[in-house]
């Protein structure tokens, strides 16, 4: 579970994005909404600011995608199971990058870390497309 209890900079950050920033402990993961320009921060996530405040970057990276048109049928929520499956960790990944880049402008002290890049953010992708798109094909 997360060791920061205090959002002021999150917050802070979320603003000059004119994106709302909301806590919970959703227990199945941090989500942004491009149309409703929110993300959601999963609270039982993380460990470290430095998880948490990728993840925050991360979700922004998802709103950058979505204003620059980057991915739309992925960011507009029009694909299908199938589309996410053959594409959706490739799309992730490249939000990554965007990510790493408005996290080294924001918090220049720390290292980006990368929401899916070990063997275990793999199989949290594909378990979260089964449960959100139905079966694996
Ligand atoms: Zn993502």
């Amino acid at each position: 579970m997360i060791n920061i209890t205090n959002f002021s900079e999150a917050d802070k950050v979320c603003k000059e994005w004119g994106v709302e920033c909301n806590f919970a402990f959703l227990g199945n993961g941090s989500c942004s909404d491009g149309f409703d320009r929110e993300i959601w921060m999963d609270l039982d996530e993380f460990i470290t600011k430095r998880e948490f405040y990728s993840t925050m970057c991360h979700e922004l990276a998802h709103i950058w995608c979505f204003d620059n048109d980057k991915y739309i049928d992925y960011h507009h929520y029009i694909c299908d199971g199938d589309y996410v499956l053959k594409y959706g960790l490739k799309i992730e990944r490249y939000v990554d990058k965007i990510a790493a880049d408005i996290f080294a402008d924001y918090f220049p002290k720390m290292k980006y870390k990368p929401c899916y890049e070990s063997k275990e953010d793999v199989e949290w992708f594909y378990k979260w497309v089964e449960k959100a798109y139905g079966e694996k094909k």
